[in-house]
């Protein structure tokens, strides 16, 4: 354990048995001196507690923290006049100089809190803020009535009236900072509690030595002083906790819960004002009216306030999902009648757009829930950040979003719908643990007055486009009715045509993915071996597309379950050379063309089809062999069942030198044995179904 776990411990026995200390020590002369050293070096020490715990644990921010220090500062420097003078030069004026850092210690306290409380509540807090002033409106009544109003009826001379209506006012202050505290939301660890016992101390303490001094029963050293001293204590050993950092912390949630209890407490107290003026009337003996009347018009004020802030904060969750931040199906369903009517009343257009996630199961199965999620919510900040002003963006469902987008027509539909799609899909999604995968939407969408009069109507149009652009493949915008998908500038044609192919192959070669896996781990073999992002970029393109030569081998020899003849034998050996010229015609490729081509060279030169050797085959083509070996035995076969990961590890370790390139085979295997190397997942339904 490091010292600092038990130094507040330490500091309270110490101060708790100086304390007693200072309570054995006689009340007369021989004992005054002992006194005055034992109280004013406990209220020093939680100076230095504050001092030393603020250099330790360096909180975050730190000016709270300062603001708290200086103010035990203060604090220490009045205890020690005061003491120094009562004590020792036996001055007892009242104000004396000591009063003035007595009560420059409040504000000092006060700005701390504040500054603790706006760390704490990041959001508005307002029901935190509103709760403590309801105590605190009733408090300062109460001070008013038997502390505050007393005084200023004594008719003491005006300093000694300013500062004993000081105390009591500063005190106030101190409450309703250190209400907003306790009744707003945030961490509560130890130190908090010590930090809020301080503040009760000081409170507590004032107010009885205020109605002591009043009626005449305050006598020098007696128990108050402990209850000042275990204030100072607590304050010291808040600092020295080690939970003290997180006093300022952001609460998670923005403001406390109304809880059951919460409500009966807001309500007694503020009962208590009504119940005074009650009290006063039935023992005749009514004052203060306009005090209590303000203060129960003030209560009145604060609990209309404290409503209206929670009927908001019911309307903004009921509209706002919980999940992405966009507004719920709920909140669409409402606006969209109103934006029809508005298109209705100027004549003008409105459009519905729904967008659905392609194969979102597939992510969940391959990634877990969670994950999901977080795909959920970076599409969500994707499509906030095409919508504009005046455009409704809604979670319609589980993963899919609607837009309503007031003016489009059916002329601007496509591009504002293709921009999107395109926004969604454009680059690949970040997953925890370093893994990335891409989503595409499909989209469907309708505009009022072409496709639909009503809601209802507009809607069912564009569910209908979605459907269509789902059953065409997906990754496609529909517009309303048409039966065939708009051409958008994701036509089949380049590099997206070869994707498809790709796709093809895959799900006629097995149910497991196997293309864009062996992308995603070349891309990550890539980097890792030290080639620049381009280069690795390309290598994972070619390892997207290595296989795409395959697509004109019958079926019956890409699945066949026994042995190949000879003939077929020497169609499977051309699948390099048909990918490397498809991938040649496609402009800019010319290296992603080549490195296909070699994807099924080895490293002893036993390869083909060319037989190149070492060094002669490119080092994309060498990386891109171990992959595509790697999720050859982990996928299931016509003619091979899949291999577990520890027997594949054990085929790349006896073909290193061989097969693969000794380094490239060492790195892999280090990158599959720390997590980087992900599973092969299965193929979605619609790669299996589908045929181009
Ligand atoms: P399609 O291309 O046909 O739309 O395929 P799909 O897999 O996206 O469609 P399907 O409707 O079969 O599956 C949607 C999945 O979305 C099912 C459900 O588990 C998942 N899902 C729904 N809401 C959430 C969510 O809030 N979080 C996560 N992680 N998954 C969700
Ligand atoms: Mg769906
Ligand atoms: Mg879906």
């Amino acid at each position: 354990m490091t010292p600092g776990r038990w130094l507040w411990q330490v500091y309270l026995v110490v101060g708790v048995s100086l304390v007693v200390l200072y309570y054995l020590a006689p009340v007369d002369a021989r004992g005054f001196p002992l006194r005055v050293v034992l109280y004013c070096l406990i209220s020093v020490s939680a100076a230095v507690a504050v001092w030393f715990g603020l250099i330790r644990h360096r909180p975050k921010p730190v000016l709270p923290w300062l603001l708290i220090g200086a103010c035990q500062l203060v604090y220490a420097l009045a205890d020690t006049i005061f003491y120094f003078s009562h004590y020792v030069l036996l001055n007892t004026d009242y104000p004396s100089l000591a009063d003035l850092f007595y009560l420059a210690h409040y504000p000092l306290a006060v700005a701390g809190i504040v500054l603790l409380l706006r760390n704490r509540t990041p959001g508005r807090g307002v029901a935190g803020l509103l709760d403590a002033g309801t105590l605190a409106v009733v408090a300062a009544m109460l001070s008013w009535l038997y502390v505050i109003g007393p005084q200023t009826r004594l008719g003491a001379p005006f300093m000694v009236e300013a500062v004993s209506v000081g105390y009591p006012v500063m005190d106030l202050a101190l409450l309703t900072v250190a209400l907003g505290l306790v009744l707003g939301p945030g961490s509560r660890p130890p130190a908090f509690f010590l930090f809020i016992g301080w503040t009760a101390a000081i409170m507590t303490a004032d107010t009885i030595y205020v109605v002591q001094q009043l009626n005449g029963t305050f006598q020098t050293g007696n128990f108050l002083d402990a209850i000042w001293l275990a204030g100072n204590l607590a304050l010291g050993a808040s600092a020295l906790h080690p939970t003290m950092r997180g006093l300022a912390e952001p609460a998670p949630v923005p403001d406390a819960p109304l809880s059951p209890l919460r409500i009966a407490g807001l309500s007694a107290s503020a009962l208590i004002a009504p119940a005074v003026l009650f009290a006063q009337w039935a023992q005749d003996a009514i004052r203060d009216v306009p005090v209590v009347a303000g203060t129960c018009a003030l209560l009145f004020a604060l609990t209309i306030a404290r409503l209206a802030a929670l009927v908001s904060d019911q309307r903004r969750l009921a509209i706002t999902d919980a999940l992405t931040g966009l507004h719920t199906r709920r909140f669409f369903e409402a606006q969209l009648p109103l934006e029809i009517a508005r298109a209705r009343r100027s004549g003008g257009s409105v459009a519905v757009l729904i967008a659905d996630v392609d194969h979102f199961k597939m992510i969940n199965d391959r990634y877990g829930h969670p994950a999901g999620d977080q795909v959920l919510i970076e599409i969500a900040t994707r499509l906030r950040r095409t919508v504009r002003a005046g455009e409704v963006l809604a979670r319609y469902g589980g993963e899919e979003f609607a837009i309503i987008l007031p003016s489009a027509t059916t002329e601007t539909l496509p591009t504002i719908a293709e921009r999107l799609r395109q926004t969604v899909s454009g680059q690949q999604i970040r997953l925890p643990g370093e893994c990335w995968t891409e989503v595409t939407v499909s989209v469907g969408t309708a505009v009022y007055p072409t496709h639909g009069g009503d809601p209802d109507n507009l809607v069912s149009v564009a569910d209908r486009a979605l459907y269509a652009a789902k059953a065409a493949g997906r990754d496609r915008v529909v517009i309303g009715d048409e039966r065939s998908p708009v051409r958008t500038e994701k036509t089949l044609e380049g590099l997206d045509y070869l994707h498809l192919v790709a796709d093809e192959v895959d799900a006629r070669l097995s149910d497991h993915e196997h293309s864009r896996a062996i992308a995603r781990w070349v891309q990550v073999l890539a980097v890792e071996s030290g080639m620049d992002e381009d280069t690795a970029r390309g290598a994972a393109l070619a390892g997207r597309l290595h296989d795409i030569g395959k697509i004109v081998l019958p079926r019956s020899v890409l699945t066949k379950p026994g042995p190949l003849t000879a003939a077929e034998w020497e169609l499977v050996r051309g699948h390099p050379d048909h990918g490397y010229r498809m991938a040649s015609v496609v402009p800019g490729q010319a290296a992603v063309a080549v490195i296909i081509r070699q994807h099924h060279e080895r490293w002893d030169g036993t390869g083909y089809p060319d037989g190149l050797r070492g060094a002669e085959i490119r080092p994309e083509a060498r990386l891109l062999a171990i992959c595509d070996a790697w999720a050859a035995m982990l996928a299931n076969r016509p003619y091979q069942r899949a291999l577990s990961e520890e027997q594949a590890r054990d085929r790349v370790r006896a073909d290193r030198g061989s097969h693969f390139e000794p380094e490239i085979a060492d790195l892999f295997l280090d990158l599959h044995a720390a997590g980087r190397i992900d599973p092969l997942g299965l193929l979605a339904p619609r790669s299996r179904v589908r045929s181009l």
